[in-house]
């Protein structure tokens, strides 16, 4: 600031001091500015107003003296600036100075005022003014740096906030993802359990078809390793049992995104089938597109099986419902047969003239009738017996060629009388082939099966005897065999010849007499023995009948013995 230009504030009460002071100010700085005040207040006045360079203070003024006029001026930012030099009335006045540099005051002058202290003073309070306002620029210059620097704090500051919350709300979401992801592991992990612990098969493929999961039951169903199912076609455990057109329906159907349901037929990895019934449905994602099939399958197997064996049942209710009604008309026709035969020849006994002849030829169709009746009435008491559990066993040691000697004496008449031979073989000699057995029940079955052969044949021989054998497991057996040359069997009839009632001819074509229980009661016996009974036999070639009883052979001579 040019010395010349200060502006000068002068307070003072008594303005003949004010215009010396004018005086003495115009004359050392001619350019300079001074105001005026004539009291404390119109000096604070000025001073805020007019800003000036240097204040010049009268102490003693009425209202408000100096130093109230310095304090306030010094407190007030705008002022407190400003150098204020105090007028004093007394020179070295030593109290009034140290009142005047407690209330701030930067100089001093003694009235009356001297123009060359005056000068000396005005110059070193503006040195003083201008290194404040130097040091007020400075200050205001770090002042607005420090503004500055704050604001960029503070905006740094914000900016950092809004990155903080930022980076909250950021980990907030990944929090919040993280625990729907948890869950929604959690709701996986259930679900695979479920899964993986159904009783029911399943099995997930992609797109193709291919097998990309398949629980622990599916495995269990189909025999197969994970490992060899994934990544094969579901189809392939189908293996071809359905048709083509079935397929391409089943699929047509699955693809339009309709779940398909049915029964398949699959076969397990060691080749045996097994029926399922199946859900198959397609999985669709967001974009309605299907990425996924998911096949759970019900093994029906056994409840298929039941209900073909229901099946079964039902057609033999049926058939035995028929073989009963057919029985009942053999039994009436076998019953009535022989009973005409009695009834009738002994009416015809009673007329007076018969010869001898004639008498003995009606007394033996007699016999023959009665013979007949009584083996159906044994055989029906006999099956009775069977199906009681009533038949008892009585085991003792048989011997097997005195049987077969009786059987041969016995029948030997009636095959030769009609035409053929009758033989046997006896594997043992005379009392060396005993075994432990009911020998009444052997006697029935031999003779049942005798009986039969000659029954059913007409031509040739018939054959029976025995032999020992081992089975499989090394077992001794007795094996009895009964062989004719005659009708045979044919091949579909052989298993139900035994069963009861069945013949090989039924109905109204029967040819042959009797009521199909012979070779039920003869199976019954050989079961009870312990033995087994079967049949090979040629339609007009001829039947061989064997059956099985377990043999303990002690005393074993093996020296055979033929007729
Ligand atoms: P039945 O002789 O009273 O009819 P069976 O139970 O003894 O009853 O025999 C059942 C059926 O087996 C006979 O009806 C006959 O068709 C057939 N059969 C039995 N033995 C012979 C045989 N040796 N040769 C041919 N067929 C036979």
């Amino acid at each position: 600031m040019p010395i010349e230009n200060v502006k000068i504030l002068a307070i003072d009460d008594n303005r003949d001091n004010l215009t010396i002071i004018k005086a003495l100010i115009n004359e050392a700085f001619p350019k300079a500015q001074t105001i005026f005040a004539n009291d404390g207040f119109r000096g604070l006045e000025l001073a805020f107003e007019k800003e000036p360079d240097i204040i010049l203070l009268d102490i003693i003024m009425p209202g408000m003296d100096g130093y109230e006029v310095c304090k306030k001026l010094k407190v007030h930012p705008i002022t407190a600036d400003i150098p204020v030099v105090f007028i004093t009335a007394i020179k070295d006045d030593k109290q009034s100075r140290i009142k005047a540099l407690e209330a701030g005051g930067e100089g001093f002058l003694s009235k009356p005022v001297d123009i060359s202290e005056l000068t000396a003073q005005i110059r070193a309070m503006l040195k003083i003014r201008e290194a404040t306002i130097l040091k007020r620029g400075e200050k205001e210059r770090l002042e607005n740096l420090i503004d500055e620097r704050t604001r960029e704090l503070q905006k740094t500051h914000a900016e950092t906030l809004n990155l903080l919350k930022y980076f909250q709300a950021e980990n907030e979401k990944r929090k919040k993802s993280e625990a729907a992801l948890k869950e929604s592991e959690e709701k996986t992990r259930l679900f695979k359990r479920a899964v993986d612990s159904s009783s029911v098969g399943i099995i997930i493929t992609d797109i193709e078809g291919k097998i990309i999961y398949t629980n622990p039951f599916y495995l269990k169903i189909s025999g197969y390793r994970e490992s060899e199912l994934i990544g094969q076609l579901s189809t392939f455990l189908d293996a071809n049992f359905q048709p083509e057109t079935f397929n391409r329906k089943r699929w047509k159907n699955i693809l339009s995104g309709k779940d398909w349901s049915g029964e398949i037929k699959n076969i397990k990895k060691n080749g045996e089938s097994y029926w399922v019934k199946a859900v198959i449905s397609p999985i669709v994602n967001t974009a309605g597109e299907i990425t996924n099939f998911i096949v759970v399958s019900e093994d029906i197997t056994q409840k298929k099986q039941l209900l073909e064996d229901l099946i079964t049942a039902k057609e033999k209710a049926e058939e035995s419902d028929k073989l009963k009604t057919a029985f009942l008309a053999n039994m009436s026709h076998e019953i009535r047969t022989p009973m005409n035969g009695i009834l009738g020849f002994a009416e015809l006994l009673k007329e007076q003239d018969l010869t001898n002849e004639i008498q003995q030829k009606y007394i033996h169709i007699i016999e023959k009738s009665g013979a007949r009746m009584l083996n159906i009435i044994n055989n029906i008491v006999d099956i009775s017996k069977i199906e009681a559990g009533l038949m008892e066993i009585t085991l003792t040691d048989s011997d097997i060629n005195e049987q077969i000697d009786y059987i041969y004496n016995f029948f030997k008449p009636e095959v030769e009388a009609k035409g053929m031979q009758l033989y046997f073989k006896k594997h043992y000699a005379n009392h060396k082939a005993i075994i432990k057995t009911d020998q009444e029940k052997l006697y029935a079955i031999f003779t049942n099966l005798v009986k039969n052969a000659i029954k059913y044949s007409y031509r040739g021989y018939i054959e029976f005897g025995y032999y020992p054998e081992q089975n499989k497991q090394g077992r001794d057996l007795m094996i009895f065999y009964v062989k004719d040359t005659g009708i045979g069997i044919h091949k579909d009839k052989t298993s139900i010849i035994f069963d009861r009632f069945r013949q090989v001819s039924e109905g109204k074509n029967r040819h042959y007499e009797g009521a199909g229980l012979g070779l039920s009661i003869t199976k019954s016996y050989v079961e009870m023995l312990g033995g087994k009974i079967w049949v090979e036999s040629e339609e007009g070639v001829g039947s061989r009948f064997c059956f099985s009883l377990p043999y303990n052979h002690t005393n074993l001579h093996p020296k055979a013995d033929k007729k």
